[in-house]
């Protein structure tokens, strides 16, 4: 392979009836081309491995894991092409210009794909020995006896789910800023909790970052554990709304598509216990209090651990 690793702008499956290959646009500087990379078995391997090389490519949060399980179970000619290939991982632009991938914004299933299918540690658990059925039938599973065997909370069809929910209320969020913003009357007001209806233009922003926030970390394969209050809020909004979405089947396949199915998918009402520190935010969201007088919420955004907070600097989507 010649190609140094500037020269890498986007990489792409590509599916017809029998085969799904990998492809790269490689090209600048010099003309553009299209290189077939390696071929696999089904549609779900060719897209996330496709993901999981532009995150790498990127330099996206946790891009060498997302790549290393991508590789899984693939053949060892495939593993051996993409090992070779000589990419740096960058942030964002390269020779002053975004790569192509960066413009793509098709949802990426390689860090959704790294949350848990199965409560089994690993097909051979130190404990209960060899799990077999996902170890529905394990005597020393069901005492409760085996600390590796877990059930997962978090599956990647529910993960992609509450993602979904928390694209929809960022959106919204930014949507009733800039009403706002403009001057316009509240409309947005019912999606809004009631101690935050009087609250400036800015805070409504926050808050839709904080959506974007929750959605990044379900979308890097990272759990979303909230840090402060209003991430404890937006948390427990975006599973209520991950809920209504369940509602609607169309939805909900029109998003899960290529994900694989498990017995423990949409239990969104266990991750109040998986992912959520106490339930001391239930009394903000009760429609008796509020609203809160214009600045009154900034105890919101007081982390809830010294030294742990998002990149201040991070800017907004929007
Ligand atoms: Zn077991
Ligand atoms: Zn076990």
């Amino acid at each position: 392979m010649s190609l140094d690793d500037d020269r890498y702008e986007v990489f792409l499956p590509h599916h017809t009836a029998s085969k799904h290959r990998i492809m790269a646009i490689t090209g600048f500087p010099g003309h553009p081309q299209l290189l077939a990379l390696a071929t696999v078995s089904n549609a779900t391997a060719a897209r996330r491995l496709a993901d999981a090389l532009n995150s790498h490519l990127l330099g996206r949060r946790n891009h060498v894991e997302r790549l290393d399980e991508s590789l899984i179970g693939l053949p060892e000619s495939v593993v051996a092409t993409v090992r070779q290939l000589p990419i740096k991982p960058a942030q964002g632009t390269h020779l002053g210009r975004a790569r192509l991938a960066d413009h793509l914004h098709g949802d990426p299933i390689d860090g959704i794909l790294m949350f848990p299918t199965t409560s089994c540690a690993s097909s051979e658990c130190v404990t209960c020995g060899n799990c077999v059925d996902d170890c529905q039938d394990c005597e020393i599973c069901e005492e409760g006896a085996c600390v590796d065997c877990v059930r997962p909370d978090l599956t990647p069809r529910t993960a992609r789910v509450l993602a979904a929910a928390g694209s929809i209320l960022a959106d919204q969020y930014f949507d009733h800023a800039e009403e706002l913003n403009a001057g316009h009357p509240c409309t947005f007001g019912e999606i809004v909790p009631a101690i935050m209806r009087k609250q400036p233009v800015e805070f409504f922003r926050r808050m839709a970052r904080i959506f974007d926030d929750l959605t990044d970390d379900l979308q890097d394969g990272v759990e979303p554990r909230p840090l402060d209050m209003s991430e404890q809020i937006a948390l427990d909004l975006m599973i209520q709304e991950a809920e209504v979405l369940f509602e609607d089947p169309d939805v909900i396949d029109s998003f899960v598509q290529g994900l694989p199915e498990t017995r423990y998918d949409y239990d969104f009402n266990s991750l109040y216990d998986a992912l959520f520190e106490d339930m001391d935010h239930i009394g903000l969201l009760s429609s008796k209090n509020g609203p809160n007088a214009p600045g009154e919420l900034e105890f919101l955004f007081e982390p809830f651990y010294d030294g742990e907070q998002r990149d201040p600097n991070r800017g907004f989507r929007r």
